[in-house]
């Protein structure tokens, strides 16, 4: 019987730009690339098939597509998919709610983060038991801001208990965000 061996999620620290060095676009002198190949217009098929196959066989293909996502690059091909390709992720990335990112983020790493992912990070750390001086250094805010949310999410989770029969098991919505129970993944 064989097994398989899943990779958790690695996602970059903000500001770090040292995948780039692992980037098969990476022009060199063994190894020329044509920058070009990667801003082609639509109908430059041989470019964009060029490109495509480069990135095809990138091994920071996905964090190349997440930093272009979260620093709203809508130019050129990036991550292996067209302009026209990576539209409509670049109107959803402020929707996103990655656990993986949660659990980076309680763990002390910092990466980029939606506010649904933020509003995910005070959830597990509240149940976790947190500090609030911990909570602030995680989401690098004030201790009053992280006292403030800790504050919030006692009162949301008192009303829901109040006003919800027992059997419900939604968890209450704090700061403009309403999070499901099993929405915590492994960050729970
Ligand atoms: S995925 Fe493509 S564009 Fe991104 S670093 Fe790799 S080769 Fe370059």
């Amino acid at each position: 019987m064989t097994s398989t061996t899943i990779r958790p999620a690695r996602h970059r620290s903000l500001g770090d730009h040292t995948w780039q060095v692992d980037a098969v676009c990476q022009s060199t002198e063994y190894n020329p690339v044509d920058p070009e190949i990667f801003f082609p217009a639509p109908d430059e098929t041989d470019k964009i098939t060029a490109a495509k196959a480069l990135c095809g066989q990138c091994p920071v293909r996905r964090t190349c597509l997440d930093a272009a996502l979260e620093a709203n690059d809508t130019d050129g091909i990036r991550g292996g998919l067209t302009e026209e390709e990576r539209g409509p992720l670049h109107g959803k990335i402020a929707h996103r709610l990655d656990y993986s990112r949660v659990n980076d983020t309680i763990a002390g790493r910092d990466v980029h983060l939606t506010n649904a992912e933020r509003t995910a990070v005070v959830h597990a750390a509240y149940r976790q038991g947190v500090t609030e001086q911990r909570l602030a250094w995680l989401l690098k805010i004030t201790e009053e801001h992280a006292q403030k949310l800790y504050r919030e999410l006692r009162r949301a989770l008192r009303n829901r208990d109040l006003n919800e029969p027992a059997t419900t098991t939604a968890l209450p919505e704090v700061g403009g965000e309403h999070l499901g129970r099993y929405d915590f993944g492994t960050a729970a």
